[in-house]
């Protein structure tokens, strides 16, 4: 050791490729992934996707059914994407097909939008005491299960490592009237995002979810009062207003950005501050 040189633990994360060039780069340039839950313009998938878009991403889509393809190839053709392929994710098969032609398209892919969800209109009003067997399952499966599904089939083709984000919701930690059994799957969703992140983290693989306050999308409108709802939150925010779509794409950039290289099993809140609100 010279003089007064002190030798010290190293305090910073490693340096990405981006910081090294110093190249005045787009944050995703030459990263690809997959964004499962576009069905319009209004999808928190679609706000996620014009995010990382705008950030230099290469995206690949997926739909459920004619009408949504109709809806969904305009869109993905807007941010340039030529990788467009039906998937329900409650068929194992159609997940495989995906992956399947994915890694011929692009041999390995960074990062993953899941944005899924569904419950049968009935189980989105009343009491949850009265959820069918059926109706459980149907939920869970497509709500919570299929993160677990994609994020098997993705890690092979993650081989630089990669991020992956869901979708969940305040529900899933108290109480929401009408929200019912899909409370009871983001409670799920969010078990599993901390599940993973802790079986994929010796791959750099990332797991994270995103809580998003409510926003006027095809599922929300399924769910009883849900225009009450957004009154109420909005009344009661610190931010005195209910969140955009495009707050809950910024949060997507920085999950699958290295912005949040240390960060992985977290569910963070992006609802104008509601949940830290006791009264
Ligand atoms: P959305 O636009 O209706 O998106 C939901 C998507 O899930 C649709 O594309 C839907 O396709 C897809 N989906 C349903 N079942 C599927 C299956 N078996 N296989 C593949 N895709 C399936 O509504 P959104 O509000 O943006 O929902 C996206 C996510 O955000 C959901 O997880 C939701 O719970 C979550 N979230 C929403 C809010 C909100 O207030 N909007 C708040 C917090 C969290 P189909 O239309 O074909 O069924």
């Amino acid at each position: 050791m010279k003089g007064n040189e002190i030798t010290a633990e190293r305090t910073e994360s490693p340096k990405t490729k981006q910081e090294m060039s110093g190249a005045n780069m787009k944050m995703l340039e030459g990263k690809k992934g997959i964004i499962f839950g576009v069905a319009n313009d209004h999808s928190l998938a679609w706000a996620c996707a014009q995010a990382l878009h705008n950030q230099g991403a290469q995206l690949a889509f997926t739909y459920q059914g004619e009408v949504l393809e109709r809806r969904v190839k305009p869109l993905a053709e807007s941010v340039g994407s030529t990788f467009v392929e039906p998937c329900d994710l409650s068929k194992d098969d159609n997940i495989e097909a995906v992956f399947a032609k994915l890694k011929k398209h692009w041999q390995s892919i960074d990062f993953i939008v899941h944005a899924v969800a569904f419950a049968n209109k009935q189980d989105l009003e009343g009491h949850f005491v009265d959820t069918t067997r059926d109706g459980f399952k149907l939920a869970l499966d497509v709500s919570a299960y299929t993160l677990t599904a994609v994020a098997k089939a993705a890690a092979p083709l993650m081989t630089e490592g990669g991020s992956i984000v869901t979708l969940t919701y305040y529900g899933a930690e108290k109480v929401i009237p009408n929200y019912n059994v899909m409370g009871v799957a983001k409670a799920a969703l969010e078990a599993s995002v901390r599940y993973l992140a802790a079986d994929l983290g010796d791959k750099n693989i990332r797991v994270n979810a995103i809580s998003a306050g409510p926003v006027r999308t095809l599922a929300a409108m399924g769910i009883a009062g849900f225009r009450d709802m957004l009154k109420y939150v909005a009344d009661k925010t610190p931010l005195k207003r209910n969140i955009q779509a495009d707050e809950v794409g910024k949060t997507a950039l920085y999950f699958i950005s290295d912005l949040s290289s240390g960060v992985t099993g977290e569910v963070i809140h992006v609802d104008c501050g509601y949940s830290i609100m006791g009264m």
